[in-house]
């Protein structure tokens, strides 16, 4: 026990030492981007509820009246009893919004990559994964006990290289990246990526868990790219749906084999009924709406005009500060002016690039942005 101690407080004084230990703040969500922390109230641009549907009131009612109806939870795996309709239905609207033949329900975004990657990658086989790629893509691919390689981000002719080396040794190879990067903001070349994988018989996994609902008119950032083959298309429930649980969208047979085999699927309890009806009253909402989507990457593109940064690709820009000290810093300046923008560092993003990570909302106002906007010049050239 003494030892484990000495672990946990050794650990913990190094990473303080690196500005790197994390700490929870609890944090009260409202209506309208804002968000109340130690008694105070501040304009939220760390939230991935990019269309503000979790504060919706036709989602949450969704929610409610789904667990007063069924419950609050599962109460097994969807093998066993946790098969509620409802998970059923919202997988055909899924399916629907992805152009897809089918899709499958997982716990979150984090477990879906985890069951999905080794269902189709074992020992024998070869994953390629962008270097910018989120971590669970990462632990879904080592989970699966097949040889990892990165490419260099977005980068195509180093893709090629390794597919070109590596493909004849191997069983299957399956691609993996983000279709939007977490934490850059910006997009995949799924065309390219598409016709590298089509060439050396390699699979593409793409997570949309930032484009789902902001780009494509909500579905998706593959709907930027018509001509790309996509076979296995994951997402998340929880950022611009508002509610929580992942997914992974496919033909009839990946489904059916994921329903079958993949261990988050088959040994953890299904998704809750009322996280369910609460993705499906999103759906109807984005579907009725479609100007709705367009609005977090419109936000976005007039903070980075306003800025002088590169035009937004997504809802997400980043503001590379360098160190994780000053990262901190900002993030305490603009929490002072009203604003919660969280630093995130490394290991979450590579040394010497610890950043605001800013993500827009269509409940932001152009005077909100403006001054953010003007704050984050001055920050911009204090540390330049
Ligand atoms: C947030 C995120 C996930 C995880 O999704 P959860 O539903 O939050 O578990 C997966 N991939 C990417 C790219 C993400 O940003």
């Amino acid at each position: 026990m003494q030892s484990l101690e000495a672990f946990a407080g050794g650990k913990l004084a190094a990473l303080e030492a690196g500005s790197l230990r994390r700490t929870l703040r609890p944090t009260r969500r409202f209506a309208d981007a804002i968000v109340e922390r130690d008694g105070r109230r501040l304009v939220s641009f760390s939230c991935n509820d990019y269309l503000n549907l979790s504060q919706h009131p036709a989602v949450r009612a969704a929610a409610a009246e789904a667990a007063l109806n069924y419950g609050a939870g599962a109460a097994a795996s969807r093998l066993v009893t946790g098969d509620h309709p409802l998970l059923g239905d919202l997988e055909k609207r899924l399916a629907r919004l992805k152009g897809t033949e089918a899709a499958c329900l997982f716990g979150s975004g984090y477990m879906a990559n985890l069951g999905v990657i080794p269902t189709f990658a074992g020992p024998g086989d070869l994953i390629l994964v962008d270097a910018l790629a989120h971590a669970c893509i990462w632990a879904g691919a080592k989970l699966s006990g097949a040889r990892v390689i990165a490419f260099v981000h977005n980068d195509m002719a180093d893709l090629e290289r390794i597919l070109v080396a590596e493909r004849a040794g191997v069983r299957h190879v399956l691609v993996a990246t983000d279709g939007v990067f977490s934490m850059d903001g910006d997009l995949a070349p799924l065309d390219r990526l598409s016709d590298l994988c089509t060439r050396h018989d390699a699979w593409l996994l793409s997570d949309d868990a930032h484009g789902v609902g902001v780009l494509g008119e909500g579905r998706g950032s593959a709907a930027l790219f018509p001509q790309a083959h996509i076979p296995l298309q994951m997402g998340t429930l929880s950022k611009a749906l508002g509610s929580f649980g992942g997914y992974l969208c496919g033909s009839q047979a990946v489904v059916d084999l994921l329903k079958t085999r993949a261990r988050t699927v088959v040994y953890a309890t299904g998704l809750p009924p009322a996280s369910a009806a609460a993705a499906l009253a999103a759906l109807d909402l984005i579907e009725a709406e479609p100007e709705l989507t367009a609005l977090p990457l419109a936000r976005a593109r007039a903070f980075t005009e306003a800025v002088g940064l590169p035009p937004a690709q997504s809802p997400i820009v980043p503001v590379i500060i360098g160190s994780a000290t000053a990262a901190l810093a900002a993030s305490t300046r603009l929490e002072a002016e009203g604003f919660l923008v969280v630093a995130i560092r490394p290991p979450t993003v590579p040394d010497g690039t610890a950043r605001l990570r800013l993500a827009f909302s269509a409940a932001h106002t152009e005077t909100d942005i403006a001054r953010l906007a003007g704050l984050v010049r001055q920050i911009l050239a204090e540390v330049a």
